[in-house]
């Protein structure tokens, strides 16, 4: 899967992405990172790509012009159209669903704003998807993006190995994960559930069910509820109570 990410400061977008675990899948040929500078589509003599907006009010818009030529020149070298998303807190946030989504795709375009954002009208002729990571604002759309790449990398067959599974983190089946422990089974007093050592996995796994379900009662009772909705108690089946005197 290919990722063409358009920016103001493509080296800081791969290099950033381009380590650990996601490093490896790049050396790999399993995910591509194709940095795409949009000054390089400016027809300015100084690559200006801002300007002010109509309208008045402080601040810089990124103008249409090279952002329009960016997005074709990546599309001119697909063999189908990719999906364009502009990363804007505009957007629908962000969720692993919208991720398990976008990783099914072979190349997505991912559009980092700056200033106050991007001339409207580019917008309406080339995005498709506009994403948000949160109820808040960054000064530009390259950590959005990286947030967006790193999340929907791990969902790519063959990016993740046994020792790093994403069948069991959070979010996958709607609840958060359970806790976990390593070596050794006592560190400053605390024991590790006795549970984990037993061996026994029909308990491992009930036990983490138990736990998945009270942590996210607790700390995200919006998912909880979700849960519970599509997952309704079995109805308790009550024994008919005898009339007096009946055997
Ligand atoms: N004036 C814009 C607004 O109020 O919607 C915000 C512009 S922001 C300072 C500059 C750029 O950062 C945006 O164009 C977008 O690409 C990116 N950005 C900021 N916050 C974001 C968020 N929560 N999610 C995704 N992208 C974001």
């Amino acid at each position: 899967m290919n990722f063409h990410i358009l920016t103001l400061f493509p080296d800081m977008v791969v290099d950033a992405l381009n380590t650990g675990i996601l490093g490896k899948a790049v050396a790999k040929g399993i995910i591509g990172l194709d940095g795409v500078d949009i000054r390089d589509f400016s027809h300015n003599r100084h690559r200006k790509v801002d300007d002010y907006t109509y309208g008045g009010g402080a601040g810089l818009l990124m103008q249409a012009q090279p952002i329009y030529e960016a997005v074709q020149s990546v599309q001119e070298r697909l063999p189908k159209k990719a999906r364009v998303i502009y990363m804007t807190p505009q957007g629908r946030v962000f969720t692993q669903e919208m991720a398990s989504g976008f990783s099914r795709e072979d190349d997505l375009i991912l559009l980092c704003g700056h200033y106050e954002g991007i001339d409207e009208r580019v917008l309406e002729e080339c995005a498709t998807d506009f994403v948000s990571i949160g109820d808040y604002v960054l000064s530009g759309g390259e950590i959005p993006a990286m947030v967006l790449v790193d999340t929907v990398s791990r969902l790519v067959p063959g990016v993740l190995h046994n020792e790093v599974s994403a069948e069991t983190d959070s979010f996958q089946n709607g609840l958060l994960e359970y806790p976990q422990y390593s070596r050794p089974e006592e560190w400053h007093g605390r024991q590790v559930p006795q549970v984990l050592l037993s061996g026994d996995h029909a308990k491992v796994d009930e036990w983490r069910l138990a736990e998945s379900l009270e942590r996210t009662r607790e700390r995200r009772p919006d998912l909880y509820k979700a849960w519970l909705k599509e997952h309704p108690p079995a109805p308790v089946k009550r024994r008919k109570r005898k009339a007096d005197g009946e055997k």
